[in-house]
Parts: structure tokens; C-alpha cells; sequence
């Protein structure tokens, strides 16, 4: 059988809302998340009809056919070993990918049964082998007497070292944070995934050999120039952690925060860090919260203003509903929890008490017109009388650009004009920068995206620096 130990003990739950480090009360109860047993993710196994569709949407190509073929078999440990030779963190994608869109949505049985549930399998099989003591094994992995310095230890950071230490190179990861995750760990809300998710990879990666060197921030703690002369490449993960403001006046009043700090400090004070100043605790218990923004990270703000006790959460979006960039799941699951919703409303004003504390959110109506620059309708404000919406508390979830790292231009990384690092996309040396040392992946790359493509661009990027170091 797959499990000797009684998986309630050992299993973090699948789609906990209670976390085991922080005991919060949800207002109203969530779509029944359903533990699944070892039965559904066998059953699923054999649902899979071997099409092959999944794993050309999978970011990573997972080889999911064969998974389900050797967990038909009851071959649970030579399943994750497949699942870990084309993904670092199996468990964590299989919680957090918007598998509707990707391997899921692709699935031959969707519109038949629904889906093969690819991302329950993929998170509970892991999470089941690592619970019964599996570990990778690389002894018998030559060591090439090369260092890598990876810089930043969120997926794309994490992803690089996991290759790199697999191939025999030594990893070193530098990050300016205390744990390892970077958004997994302070972004991602703790009823999506657990911290403790974290903690057991951390440990993993740290038995194979990988080196933290945590609370340690590029640019201030150590140089940029110290790690290219000391290391034999560098690569460059830092993330996307510069919010986009959205123009109205007294965005920095009293009560009115920024979707970022609001979501780290909360996942901080989940952790027992202490909060900084840069991430202020926002205490919203009883209070009128209004979440401007209609994507993910606006409704990882409205969800876990609601686990916070807030008297209300009204979020804010200019264009209808249809148009809204958030996953219908989290949209059906915020409205559940108790979340009211006001389309087509552009906000114009925050509205301030003579304390210069925010009362309210003026708004105005919008309808949508002509495309704009990125193919979608515009929010055309229509003229006609203002409203005010009560807000104690504002958060802005306009989402995120790239931050200034003056020691990455001043010794001559390229930018592009938004300050995202410049990469090669050719397969030999792929992800490599303008410096043929320092090579880069993620969302400092591409954008704000998802855990699942910066795994991917770490990946690809150490394969790149293997072969650069072999030539
Ligand atoms: P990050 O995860 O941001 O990691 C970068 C790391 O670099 C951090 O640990 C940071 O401390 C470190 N760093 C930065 N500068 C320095 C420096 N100078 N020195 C040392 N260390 C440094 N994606 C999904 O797929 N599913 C989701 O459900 C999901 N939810 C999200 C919710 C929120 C609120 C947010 C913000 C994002 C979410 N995402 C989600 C997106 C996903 O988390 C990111 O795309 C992904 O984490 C990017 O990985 P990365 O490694 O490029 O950067
Ligand atoms: Fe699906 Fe994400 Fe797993 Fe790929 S990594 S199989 S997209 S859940």
C-alpha cells in the first residue's frame, strides 16, 4: 500500500482553511474542500485515459500519463521520483497551480467527467512519500568542483539550486528573508498553502546539500561583485515586489494599504516574524474593508480580510464581472466566504476624516469601451453623480512591477525599459543575461506570473549554466 502511517497525522491537508501554525475562524464555511483519500487519488489514476494532453500544458511537461500508469500499479515511490525529474516542488504546484488552465483545462475527460484532478494527485503522492521518509537520492552524483550563487530562494531560485545540486554543482542561496519560498512563504495566503509545506522542503533541500544563507540581502549584506568573483556563475531571482499605485491622492493616508505589505505582514504574523516597517500589520477586525483590484492577489486580500473578522469586504472592479483577470474558483469561493462585489466602478477619490483617516472610496460608473493597448475593453468612466463606498480600510491589489537593483545595472546587467532583466532565449544558453556569468528566471524575467513558470525558467537556466560549465 502507498501509506504505512495514518495519513491524518502526517498529510497537511489539502486545501486546509484552518492553518496548523495560525487558528483563524472563517465568517462562512468554504466549498467543502474534501480531504482525499488514497482511494480518490487511485480512482483518478485510473481515470486517465493517457492522452498526453496535460503534459503539453504543463509549464514543467510534467510526465503525468506515466505517474497515473505506475500509481495504477501501487508504485507510489518510483511516481514521485518521475514527478521530481521534471518538477522541484510537486507538492506545492499541485496546491497552488490554476490547473484550469493548464494541465487540467487541457484534460480529454473534461468535458466528459470533469478533469483527472492532475494537481490533487501531484500534491498528495509527494506529500504522502515524503511522509514516509522518501528523500532524493544522489549519492551517486559526481561532484564538478563548481559554485553557483543563486540569488533569491522563491520557486525560481529554489528550482535552479534543485538541478544544480542534482548535476553535481554546489548551490549557495542568498535571500534577504528569513525562511525560503519568497511568495510562497509571504505572498501566498496560509489557508492556500501551508507554511509548513515550506519548512519540510526547506529541510529536503538542505539534507541534499543545498547551502542558505538566509537573512542575507544582495546589495546591502554582501556584493554583487563579490559573488561573480567568488562563484563560478550567479543566477538572479529576485521577483517583482514594486506594487503599482493607482493614482488617486492620499493613497498613503492612514487605513489605506498596499496589496503586498498587507498580504506579507498577515503571512509574517502567521509565522511569528515580527512585523517591519515596510509591512505594517493592518489589523481589519471589525472594520469596513474595501479592496480595490480584480485579480488573484485581490482576492487573496478580500479571503483573508475575511478569516481577519473584518465587519465587511467590498471589493472594487472597473470592468464587469466577465472581464475580471481572477480565477472564477477564487471568485466563487470569495463570494461564498461573504464578499460583495461592485462592478464597473472606476474609484476617483479616497474620501479622509480630519484625522486623515480613510472613510470611504468615491467612485463613479464605467462602462466598457474600444480595446486597449492589450486587447482587452477599456473602463470608459460615464458621466453622472459620484459614490461613496464606507472603507475603514483600503487595499490596493493592482498588482506588481519590478523593483530598482542599482547593483544589477551599475555592473552592467540590461534591463528592458521596466527594469525586467534582459535573457537569452535560445535553447544552449538559454536565460543567460548580457553577462555571460549571471543568467536569470522568474518574475524579475517575465513578470509577475505564476510559481509554476518560474520553476520552470530555474530549471531551464541551471540546464543552460550545466552546459556553459562543461564546455
Ligand atoms: P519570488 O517568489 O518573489 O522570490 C524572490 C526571492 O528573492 C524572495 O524570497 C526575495 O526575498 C528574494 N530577494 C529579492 N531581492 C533580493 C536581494 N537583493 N537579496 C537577496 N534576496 C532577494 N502563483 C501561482 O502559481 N499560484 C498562486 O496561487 C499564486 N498566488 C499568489 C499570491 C500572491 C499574493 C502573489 C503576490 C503571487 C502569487 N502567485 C501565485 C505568483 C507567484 O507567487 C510568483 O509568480 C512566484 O513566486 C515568482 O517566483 P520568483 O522565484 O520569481 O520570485
Ligand atoms: Fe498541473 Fe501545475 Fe502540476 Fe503542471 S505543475 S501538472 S500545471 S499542477
Amino acid at each position: 500500500r502507498w501509506l504505512k502511517i495514518s495519513p491524518k497525522t502526517i498529510i497537511p491537508t489539502i486545501t486546509s482553511e484552518t492553518s496548523t501554525i495560525e487558528s483563524v475562524t472563517p465568517k462562512a464555511l468554504p466549498l467543502s474542500p474534501k480531504q482525499p483519500t488514497q482511494n480518490y487519488v487511485f480512482n483518478q489514476a485510473l481515470r486517465c485515459i493517457q492522452c498526453g494532453l496535460c503534459k503539453q500544458a504543463c509549464p514543467l511537461h510534467n510526465e503525468i500519463p506515466a505517474w497515473m500508469a505506475l500509481l495504477r500499479g501501487n508504485h507510489l515511490i518510483d511516481a514521485v521520483e518521475v514527478m521530481h525529474s521534471t518538477n522541484s516542488l510537486p507538492e506545492i504546484c499541485g496546491l497552488v497551480c490554476p490547473q484550469e488552465r493548464l494541465c487540467e483545462g487541457a484534460c480529454s475527460l473534461g468535458k466528459l467527467d470533469g478533469p483527472v484532478k492532475v494537481g490533487t494527485v501531484e500534491h498528495f503522492v509527494t506529500t504522502a512519500a515524503i511522509a514516509q521518509g522518501w528523500k532524493p537520492d544522489l549519492s551517486r552524483v559526481k561532484p564538478k568542483n563548481k559554485r553557483v550563487a543563486v540569488i533569491g530562494a522563491g520557486p525560481a531560485g529554489l528550482a535552479c539550486a534543485d538541478v544544480l545540486i542534482r548535476n553535481g554543482i554546489q548551490p549557495v542561496v542568498f535571500d534577504r528573508y528569513p525562511v525560503i519560498g519568497g511568495m510562497l512563504s509571504f505572498g501566498i495566503p496560509s489557508y492556500k498553502l501551508d507554511k509548513l509545506i515550506l519548512q519540510q522542503r526547506q529541510q529536503l533541500f538542505s539534507e541534499m546539500g543545498i547551502e542558505f544563507h538566509l537573512n542575507t540581502e544582495v546589495g546591502k549584506d554582501i556584493s554583487f561583485n563579490e559573488l561573480l568573483k567568488t562563484y563560478d556563475a550567479v543566477f538572479v531571482g529576485t521577483g517583482t515586489y514594486r506594487s503599482k499605485t493607482a493614482g488617486l491622492e492620499h493613497e498613503d493616508a492612514s487605513g489605506v494599504i498596499q496589496a503586498l505589505p498587507y498580504l506579507m505582514a498577515v503571512n509574517r504574523h502567521t509565522m511569528g516574524f515580527s512585523e517591519t516597517e515596510q509591512q505594517p500589520y493592518l489589523n481589519v477586525m471589525g472594520k469596513h474593508v474595501v479592496v480595490i483590484g480584480g485579480g488573484d492577489t485581490a482576492m487573496d486580500c478580500v479571503r483573508t480580510a475575511l478569516r481577519k473578522n473584518a465587519a465587511s469586504v467590498t471589493c472594487l472592479y472597473r470592468r464587469d464581472e466577465a472581464s475580471m483577470p481572477a480565477s472564477v474558483k477564487e471568485v466563487a469561493l470569495a463570494k461564498q466566504e461573504g464578499a460583495q462585489f461592485r462592478f464597473n466602478v472606476q474609484p476617483v477619490e479616497l474620501q479622509l476624516d480630519n484625522s486623515l483617516q480613510v472613510t470611504g472610496v468615491i467612485v463613479q460608473s464605467t462602462k466598457l469601451g474600444a480595446l486597449d493597448a492589450c486587447g482587452r475593453k477599456a473602463p470608459v468612466v460615464i458621466a453622472g453623480p459620484k459614490r461613496v463606498i464606507a472603507a475603514e480600510r483600503v487595499i490596493l491589489a493592482l498588482g506588481f512591477e519590478a523593483q530598482h537593483m542599482p547593483w544589477l545595472d551599475e555592473i552592467g546587467v540590461e534591463l528592458d525599459n521596466n527594469g525586467y532583466i534582459v535573457t537569452q532565449q535560445s535553447t544552449e544558453n538559454a536565460l543567460q543575461t548580457s553577462l555571460v556569468k549571471v543568467y536569470a528566471g522568474g518574475d524579475i524575467v517575465h513578470g509577475s506570473d505564476l510559481v509554476v513558470t518560474a520553476i520552470a525558467d530555474g530549471r531551464r537556466a541551471a540546464m543552460s549554466m550545466i552546459t556553459a560549465m562543461e564546455q
